[in-house]
C-alpha cells in the first residue's frame, strides 16, 4: 500500500507522539489450544499519527502513557501476544463456516481497576489468516464512527465494546469511493467471544474444544453458572437486557449476525448501525440489509434466533442430546416473555412510570403508533412530553390529546424525575456522524471533538451543546449506512 496525497493530516495541535507506554498484560486466551487462534503480528504502517486517545478508559484499564507506534501496530509492546481469533457465524441467516478476525489483532488482556478482564484489540491492523479476500485495513470514516458511537453507547449505559485509540496510518485504503485515509481503532471488550466462536467448534464436531471454550467463557463471564445450560441461560439474560436497551434509545445494530453477537452481552461491530430520528418500527439503515432482517422492530426476534444458535452448539456438549435439546429449548422459550417484560420496564420508564403494570403496554404502543404515523422524533418526543411541549410535534393533535389524557391519569408525581433518568437528550445522529467524517477528511477535527463532548453527557447535556440535539432537516437526512470495511 502506498502513502498517498490523501493521507489524513488533522490540524489539531494536541496530537503528539509519546513513547512511554505500560500496558500490564495478563493474557489467558493464548493459553487455550493453538487451534483457537493464529499468531499474527500487525502489519507496520508508514506514518502513524494519533487522532484520538481515551485517557479515562486507559487509566481505568491501568494503562500508563501512550505510544502511537503501539496503537498503529508498528511496535509490539512488552507482554503482548498478538493473535487473530477463530470463529464462524450465520451471516443474514446463512451459515459461513470460515470467518475469524480478518482485520483485527488481539494484543492481549489486562485487568482493569474494576477487577475485570478486558481484551485490547487493534482493528484495521493488516491481514490475518482469516482475511479471505480483504486487505485487513479500515479507513478513517468507520474508525471515527465506531470511536464516537461505541463511547456514546457506554455513556448511554448500554454494554458495549469501547474505543481506546484511533490512529491514522499515513496510507491509503482503496474502497468503492477510491483511495481513502487509512486508520486503526484500538477496541477494548470484556472479551471478543461470540456465538460464532462456539459455532465453529460445534460445526467441526470438536467437542473437546467446545468444552474448553465453554469452561473458559463461564470462568471469564459467568462464574456463577454451574453447567453449560446455566451458562446459556445467563448469556440469554444478558442479551434480553442488551436488545431492549438498544430499542429504548432507537438503536438499530444493522448486522446482528452470530459472529457479531457477543457472549458477554456487549454491543459489538458498529459497521452499519444507526440511531433512528423519526420513529419507524421497521426502519432499516444498512444498505446490505435488503430484506429488513435486522430492522429496528425485528431485533428482539433476531436475538432469540441468535441465542438458539448458541443453544444448538451447547447441546453438542451433552451425551444425552435429546434431554439437552429439551432443556435448551425450554431456556429459549422463556425469551419472548423476558424480552416483553424488559421492554415494558424500559419503555414505561420512558413515559415516567416505575411501577409498571401489564396494561401500560397498550399506553406505550398507542403513543408509538401516533409517533410513527406522524414521523415524530424518537429521542426528542420524550423530553417534549416531560416539558409538556409534545403536542406541537404531532399532526394528529386530537389523537395525541386523547393519549395525553390517559397518560396524565396514569403517571405519578415522580414522572418527570423518572423520565429525566430514562431518556437521553442526545444520541449520535446519522447526519451529524456523516458531517463529522466529512470534516475529518478535510482535516477539521472540531465536529468530532464537539460530538464527543456532547455524547459524553447524554443525560445531562451542557446547555451550549443543545444545538446538537436537533433532529435533521429533510435535506440533512442520511437514510442509508454502509458496512464499515
Ligand atoms: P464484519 O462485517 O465487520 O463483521 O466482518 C465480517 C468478517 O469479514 C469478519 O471476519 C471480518 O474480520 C472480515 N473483514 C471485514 N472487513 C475486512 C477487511 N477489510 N479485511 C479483512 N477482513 C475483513
Ligand atoms: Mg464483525
Amino acid at each position: 500500500m502506498t502513502k498517498g496525497s490523501l493521507a489524513f493530516k488533522p490540524m489539531t495541535a494536541y496530537l503528539k507522539k509519546m513513547s512511554i507506554l505500560i500496558i500490564p498484560f495478563n493474557n489467558t486466551y493464548t493459553k487455550l489450544p493453538e487451534h483457537f487462534f493464529s499468531r499474527q503480528a500487525p502489519t507496520p504502517v508508514t506514518e502513524p499519527l494519533t487522532i484520538a486517545w481515551n485517557t479515562s478508559l486507559a487509566s481505568s484499564l491501568n494503562i500508563r502513557g501512550e505510544n502511537v507506534d503501539v496503537f498503529s501496530g508498528n511496535i509490539i509492546p512488552d507482554g503482548a501476544e498478538p493473535i487473530a481469533q477463530l470463529y464462524c457465524g450465520h451471516q443474514f441467516g446463512s451459515f459461513n463456516p470460515q470467518l475469524g478476525d480478518g482485520r483485527a489483532i488481539l494484543l492481549g488482556e489486562v485487568i482493569g481497576q474494576n477487577g475485570k478482564r478486558h481484551d485490547i484489540q487493534l482493528k484495521g491492523s493488516g491481514p490475518t489468516k482469516y482475511s479471505r479476500m480483504g486487505d485487513g485495513r479500515a479507513w478513517l470514516g468507520p474508525v471515527l464512527r465506531e470511536y464516537l458511537i461505541s463511547e456514546a453507547m457506554h455513556k448511554l449505559r448500554i454494554p458495549t465494546t469501547r474505543a481506546l485509540a484511533a490512529v491514522g496510518t499515513g496510507e491509503l485504503v482503496y474502497r468503492e469511493q477510491g483511495g481513502l485515509p487509512g486508520a486503526i481503532l484500538t477496541r477494548t471488550a470484556s472479551s471478543h467471544l461470540r456465538v460464532g466462536t462456539f459455532q465453529v467448534f460445534a460445526h467441526r464436531g470438536d467437542t473437546e474444544a467446545l468444552q474448553v471454550l465453554t469452561d473458559y467463557a463461564i470462568s471469564r463471564h459467568y462464574p456463577q453458572a454451574n453447567d453449560p445450560m446455566e451458562f446459556l441461560s445467563a448469556v440469554c439474560s444478558a442479551h434480553v437486557e442488551l436488545v431492549t436497551s438498544w430499542m429504548s434509545v432507537g438503536f438499530i445494530h444493522g448486522v446482528m449476525n452470530t459472529d457479531n453477537c457477543t457472549i458477554s452481552g456487549e454491543t459489538i461491530d458498529y459497521g452499519p448501525c444507526a440511531f433512528m430520528d423519526a420513529y419507524d418500527e421497521m426502519r432499516v439503515f444498512s444498505s446490505i440489509d435488503k430484506t429488513g432482517r435486522y430492522a429496528y422492530g425485528n431485533q428482539s426476534r433476531i436475538t432469540i434466533w441468535n441465542m438458539a444458535q448458541l443453544a444448538t452448539a451447547i447441546i453438542q456438549l451433552y451425551d444425552d442430546k435429546e434431554a439437552a435439546l429439551e432443556q435448551a429449548t425450554a431456556i429459549i422459550h422463556t425469551l419472548p416473555d423476558k424480552i416483553q417484560s424488559a421492554w415494558l420496564r424500559r419503555f414505561s420508564a420512558k413515559i415516567g412510570i416505575s411501577d409498571t403494570q401489564p396494561e401500560d403496554r397498550d399506553l406505550i404502543e398507542e403513543l408509538l403508533r401516533l409517533m410513527e404515523a406522524d414521523g415524530v422524533d424518537f429521542t426528542n418526543i420524550f423530553h417534549a412530553l416531560k416539558d409538556d411541549q409534545a403536542s406541537k410535534l404531532f399532526k394528529d393533535r386530537d389523537g395525541f390529546g386523547i393519549w395525553k389524557k390517559k397518560w396524565s391519569l396514569r403517571k405519578g408525581s415522580d414522572a418527570e424525575a423518572i423520565m429525566t433518568l430514562a431518556n437521553p437528550q442526545i444520541i449520535p445522529r446519522n447526519h451529524q456522524i456523516e458531517a463529522m467524517i466529512n470534516a475529518a477528511l478535510a482535516g477539521d477535527m472540531k465536529p468530532f471533538e464537539n460530538l464527543q463532548e456532547a455524547l459524553s453527557s447524554p443525560f445531562n447535556l451542557p446547555e451550549d451543546l443543545n444545538y446538537l440535539c436537533r433532529e435533521p432537516k429533510n435535506t440533512e437526512i442520511i437514510s442509508a449506512t454502509f458496512c464499515g470495511t
